[in-house]
């Protein structure tokens, strides 16, 4: 039951944005002022779920294309995981990016200054073919396959409750808060079918991925070829954080594409790839360890994070006799939170701070 005094949050979706926004959520005296339920067909546990997407990432940051509101989120984002390495959810990892172009320092202008010691190699560096220049720095990586439950067992010990259910529109979710209540929709790809929603805008940006064991991969490496600001093919290599000697190669980047079965000649060129960008991958060492396909949640312009007040049939109008025209309908308020795309991890606290934020401020008196 909801205390008197509490606002009852029902957040639907359990990836790493609805998880994030119910902790931010319950931080402090959040917990006694908010009763918080986390409503999703997928859970944290579900780590073989090709349903949604947060099992798959890589799951560190990079740099991807980003206006102002985005690398506000994503500097917000470094610098929270970047706490966070001591309690060892966190790997902090060294990093070089190659690019196809000439200018390193042009291209990394907007995010230099949102990594740890970042350099430009000098001119005389071994550059991989393709690559004309390149930078190194320090980033990190999470494992959600440890990360995703460990935010839940966090969320239980605050007193969050975990209801296993898919939901056909956002009018069942405002009906599940109450009244006084309030929606997160973090639903991922789940938005373009959620009735109410129906955001056409969101689509699918199918990622295929090879998870190997090989130690002696301790750098995260990526290229990005000249020509190709947005490839359907990139190549990038991983170690996991967590657990040690695992490394998550890639991959691809292809748009409206919801095939999550394996394609072996994709996978055969993703190995091929990254074991020329890093040699190690190719000592005898290195074992297969899965094959995966994840469907990241992209959208039109971006993520929706913006809220929303929608009208939710009141208690009394679901018994026809008792409904009055003028009163058949309260106010729901709910704050969407969805379409992230590539970088549902690097944006998840920044983002998730902007969510909570407007939820309080819209919340009525
Ligand atoms: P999801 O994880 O898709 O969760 C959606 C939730 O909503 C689920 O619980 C689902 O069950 C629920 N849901 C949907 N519809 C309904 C409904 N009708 N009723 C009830 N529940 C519903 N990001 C990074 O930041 N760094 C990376 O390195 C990175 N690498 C990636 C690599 C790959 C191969 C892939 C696939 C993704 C990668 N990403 C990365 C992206 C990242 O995984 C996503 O941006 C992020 O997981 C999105 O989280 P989300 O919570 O918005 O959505």
């Amino acid at each position: 039951p909801t205390h008197a005094s509490q606002t009852h949050v029902v957040i639907l979706g359990a990836g790493v944005i609805g998880l994030t926004a119910a902790h931010v959520l319950t931080e402090g005296d959040g917990s006694s002022l908010f009763k918080v339920t986390i409503v999703a067909r997928d859970m944290p546990e579900d780590l073989n779920s090709q349903a949604f997407a947060s099992p798959w990432a890589g799951a560190h940051w990079s740099p991807m294309q980003a206006d102002d509101r985005l690398v506000r989120w994503e500097k917000y984002t470094f610098d929270k995981f970047w706490s966070m390495i001591p309690t060892g959810l966190v790997r902090r990892l060294p990093s070089r990016i190659y690019f196809g172009v000439e200018d390193a320092e042009k291209v990394s202008a907007w995010w230099r200054g949102i990594v740890r010691d970042f350099r430009v190699f000098p001119s005389d560096h071994p550059f991989p073919a393709e690559a004309r220049s390149g930078v190194q720095f320090e980033t990190f990586s999470v494992n959600p396959g440890v990360y995703l439950p460990w935010l839940k067992s966090e969320l239980e010990s605050r007193g969050v409750t975990f209801v296993r259910r898919r939901l056909n529109s956002l009018d069942e979710a405002c009906e599940l808060a109450g009244e006084r209540g309030a929606v997160i929709n973090a639903t991922g790809l789940g938005a373009r079918s959620l009735f109410g929603v129906e955001d056409t805008k969101v689509y699918p940006v199918r990622g295929q991925t090879v998870l190997v064991y090989s130690p002696n991969v301790t750098e995260a490496v990526n290229i990005f070829p000249a020509g190709t600001t947005k490839p359907s093919e990139a190549t990038y290599v991983i170690p996991r954080a967590s657990t040690p000697g695992m490394v998550l190669i890639g991959g691809t980047y292809q748009s409206n594409n919801w095939d999550t079965s394996l394609s072996i000649p994709t996978a055969r060129g993703i190995l091929a790839r990254a074991k020329v960008l890093v040699p190690a991958l190719a000592e005898p060492t290195t074992r297969i360890h899965a094959h995966n396909v994840g469907l990241r949640p992209a959208r039109e312009g971006g993520p929706r994070v913006e809220v929303q007040s929608v009208d939710v049939p009141s208690e009394d109008s679901l018994t026809p006799e008792l409904s009055d025209a003028s009163a058949d309908t309260k106010a729901g308020l709910v704050v969407h939170a969805y379409g992230f795309g590539s970088a549902g991890y690097q944006q998840s606290w920044g983002a998730a701070e902007e969510v909570v934020r407007l939820l309080k401020e819209n919340l009525p008196q």
